[in-house]
């Protein structure tokens, strides 16, 4: 517990966390007469009349099954994006702290950051899209509290190397936020086996992109159970809703996720192709994801024409590194052949 102590902000170590009512009983009681709830029902007839698990303890243990991580080392939110929120919270002082991104990548840290009044340190990706470790080492003081790296990256699409997420891991003398939200996309490796070996290490993952459910909000943190601690304990009680827990339980359990990764990795390699065919796209990036980064010719006039014709897609084109790029996401397959005949169609004309 010690290290992270003295990396924790005074305020948070010392913080006596709201205990819900229901906190301290474990079994099944008869009569629930303890947190004013509605004792009638909700009227739909579904149980909703009852304040959901503050722990999250069954779905815990069904993912901590999956991905063999126990679930003490385990910190469900309501997305991946309050465990961002509450990380930067719990280790760095507003106002007087910051963080180190490098950018292109994910836009929530930024904002996350900003929110809590913390200092962004941009350091950019080498021209491969790899951190560069020498300056995110030599740039990191006392300060500087975590490192957000995004492996495989939005928007880019590719892993960071072991070799340097390693080094990043050995040399930052902070927390790594390391964001896995498309690691099952990807040929490469989670780094969950290695939480042990690096005890500044959290792995984020989600439901949200290879299970389907972005609409239920269940975003993972995996950590030291000493982090994890932390987390539950500044966390609202009821942060994930008894819906959300229930369906992402029912997911887990029919291992809803494979199917789809394996279909949408066919599509991206479909996607790739066709789109490497075109006179207007210059380079087509390799993705890890369920995402293409594409280079245009002309960005502008492709990304008008194609929200012309109902097609949205994300312009990254102002991201360093990424000039006249889009960032496409892997369609179902009649999605991805309109995609490609609209853009066929702008070139015929
Ligand atoms: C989509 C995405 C997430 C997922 O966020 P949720 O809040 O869990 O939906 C996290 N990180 C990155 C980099 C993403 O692109």
């Amino acid at each position: 517990m010690k290290i992270f102590e003295k990396w924790v902000r005074p305020g948070i170590a010392e913080l006596k966390p709201y205990r819900s009512a229901r906190d301290e009983f474990g079994g099944s009681a008869a009569v629930l007469l303890d947190a004013n709830e509605n004792s009638l029902g909700d009227g739909l007839g579904r149980g909703l009349n009852r304040y959901p698990d503050p722990r999250q303890r069954e779905l815990k243990k069904a993912l901590a099954k999956i991905k063999g991580i126990p679930p003490e080392q385990i910190f469900l939110g309501n997305g991946s994006d309050e465990a961002i929120d509450l990380l930067l919270r719990i280790f760095a002082e507003p106002g007087k702290e910051r963080v180190i991104l490098t950018p292109p990548t994910y836009g929530m840290y930024e904002v996350c950051a900003a929110v809590n009044g913390l200092e962004c340190l941009k350091i950019q990706l080498d021209s491969r899209f790899q951190p560069r470790v020498k300056e995110i080492l030599a740039a990191a003081d006392q300060r500087t509290k975590l490192l957000f790296l995004c492996s495989p990256n939005n928007p880019t699409g590719n892993c960071m190397e072991r070799e340097r997420v390693r080094d990043l891991l050995n040399g930052f003398n902070g927390i790594v936020v390391l964001d896995e939200a498309y690691i099952d996309f990807s040929p490469e490796k989670s780094w969950l086996p290695e939480l042990g070996r690096h005890p500044n290490l959290v792995i984020l993952q989600t439901l949200s992109k290879a299970w389907g459910l972005a609409g239920l909000r269940v975003g993972m943190a995996f950590a030291a159970p000493e982090i994890i601690f932390f987390l539950n304990k500044i966390k609202f009680p009821y942060n994930l809703n008894s819906i959300s827990q229930k369906l992402a339980l029912q997911a887990l359990r029919k291992n809803t996720a494979e199917k789809a990764v394996k279909q949408l990795i066919l599509n991206r390699q479909t996607l790739i192709e066709k789109l490497r065919g075109l006179k207007l796209v210059e380079e087509v990036f390799p993705s890890d994801a369920n995402f293409l980064l594409v280079r245009f010719r002309n960005v502008t006039a492709v990304f008008a024409h194609l929200l012309k014709r109902g097609i949205i897609v994300r312009d990254r084109s102002g991201q360093p590194g990424c000039a006249g790029c889009l960032r496409v996401t892997v369609g179902s397959a009649p999605e991805n052949e309109l995609l490609i005949q609209v853009l066929k169609e702008m070139e015929e004309k």
